[in-house]
């Protein structure tokens, strides 16, 4: 396969961020992806396969992944990931209690000396000269979401983990950590409108998500389109575009699809025992069954996939020899000399004119948030606020790192900095804990 290379994994998060994502924090995530993976492959056994199902198609018989990212994890992805580690940890003889919040990082004489957990409804210390922060952002807490990203953030749906309510940023703050980074950006996808509130489910996990859209169209509950669902490729726009919904009326939309494609949507997110398909067999029956769903104007919605329909023709007119690709960039679009779409759709636009016709309900689902806290990019460690030197003791890593990602990200980015800097913090750790011993 083509290679994907330092630059282009660094020009990928400074481009999605807008040139603003700190260039040592990226730095250090980059050079220390390579060997962060095959660590993760050796020391913890995580069971790495292609990632021919999601990100993947074949071009002139050979597969191209989009976006370098080639890598996924055998038995269901986050499952396989998690089952891995918890093998190792076991096999290391360390514990993992569950149920047992942090509460407040331990304290004495100005140094940290361990952290206080709630176990069991009684405070417990453990001791220890340095502390890892990895408990993640402030995606599920309503109130912190509202605060920070906007009162529309109330009721975006929680994609993962409940319980990642922005203690590891309290916590820091508490012992004088600084805050940076993007606290009015997150990650959010397409998600299920169906799908639970306030937290993922576990067994169905990252089924919820709906990102078939670059094959075909998301339209509002006024019956308008809102993004060029053919910006990118699905890697590059799937984080954003769960913020462009929320913004919709109601925060809700229709993503939309004929039966060309519907053969091309990911089974792992269009199965048809998790999500609801409404199906009909013209453009207008699909518009009125959709008013029971929300649609409030099925006429601009008959009237956006017209218009949208005459635009792709008009380019094929024009380009008769342009190819429909969904593997790369095919720039078959809505745009050509004599018809324009205000709102173009730049890649892979087939008009939506065979039935039956397809049509998911989709809200925004939120992964994770991007503002946290200031690191030393060599080290992990939590950097002071009064001082601006590293908190000797506290580290973090994951979506508590503050600086990394802003606007958008590249899939596949922030579990890859988890992991860079989650080693960093612990081999540091280790080291104050061996000095310590
Ligand atoms: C459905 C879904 C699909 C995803 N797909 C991808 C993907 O394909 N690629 C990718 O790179 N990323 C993906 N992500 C994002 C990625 O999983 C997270 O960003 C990553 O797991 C963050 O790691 P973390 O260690 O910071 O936090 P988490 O993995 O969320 O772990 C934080 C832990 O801290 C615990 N916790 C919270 N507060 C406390 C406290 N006070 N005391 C003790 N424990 C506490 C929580 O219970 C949780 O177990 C996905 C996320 C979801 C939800």
């Amino acid at each position: 396969m083509d290679p994907y290379t330092a630059d282009d994994f660094t020009r990928d998060i400074m481009r999605l961020g807008e040139g603003r994502p700190d260039p040592q924090v990226v730095k250090a995530v980059v050079d220390g992806s390579r060997d962060a993976v095959g660590w993760l492959r050796q020391r913890v056994g995580v069971p790495f396969i292609f990632s021919f199902h999601r990100q993947a198609y074949l071009v002139n018989g050979r597969q191209v992944f989009w976006g370098g990212l080639a890598l996924g994890v055998d038995h269901d992805g986050g499952k396989g990931l998690i089952a891995a580690h918890r093998a190792a940890l076991e096999a290391a003889g360390i514990e993992t209690w569950f149920d047992t919040p942090a509460t407040e990082i331990a304290v004495e004489g100005g140094s940290i000396v361990g952290l206080v957990v709630s176990r069991g409804g009684k405070a417990k210390t453990l001791r220890s000269p340095a502390v890892v922060l990895a408990c993640g952002g402030f995606e599920s807490s309503r109130a912190l979401r509202s605060q920070y990203l906007g009162p529309d953030w109330e009721r975006a749906k929680v994609r993962g983990t409940p319980y990642n309510t922005g203690d590891g940023l309290s916590l820091a703050q508490r012992v004088g950590a600084r805050l940076t980074g993007d606290f009015k950006g997150c990650h959010s996808t397409c998600w299920d409108a169906n799908a639970p509130d306030d937290r993922g489910d576990r067994v169905l996990s990252n089924q919820f998500t709906k990102s078939g859209y670059p094959l075909g169209l998301m339209l509002n509950a006024r019956g308008v389109r809102f993004v060029d669902e053919g910006e990118d490729f699905r890697n590059y726009t799937y984080a954003k575009f769960g913020r462009e919904i929320m913004a919709q009326p109601g925060g809700y939309a229709f993503q939309v699809y004929d039966s060309t494609v519907v053969p091309w949507l990911r089974k792992e997110e269009y199965a048809d025992d998790v999500v609801e398909k409404i199906w009909a067999d013209t453009i207008e029956e699909l518009a009125a069954k959709l008013l029971e769903k929300g649609l409030e104007d099925k006429d601009a919605f008959f009237h956006s996939i017209t218009r949208y329909n005459d635009a792709t023709r008009a380019f094929k007119a024009e380009k008769a020899d342009a190819r429909w690709d969904p593997a790369v960039k095919d720039g078959v679009s809505t745009q050509s000399s004599s018809l324009k779409l205000d709102l173009p759709k730049s890649n892979w636009a087939l008009p939506l004119e065979n039935g039956p016709f397809l049509a998911v309900k989709v809200t925004c689902g939120i992964t994770f948030t991007f503002g946290g806290l200031a690191i030393d990019p060599e080290t992990a460690g939590v950097i002071s606020g009064a001082t601006g030197k590293p908190i000797r003791g506290l580290f973090c890593t994951g979506e508590l790192v503050g600086g990394l990602f802003y606007s958008n990200y590249p899939g596949g980015s922030g579990l890859t900095g988890g992991a860079v800097f989650g080693r960093k913090a612990g081999q540091e750790a280790a080291k104050l804990a061996k000095a310590a011993a």
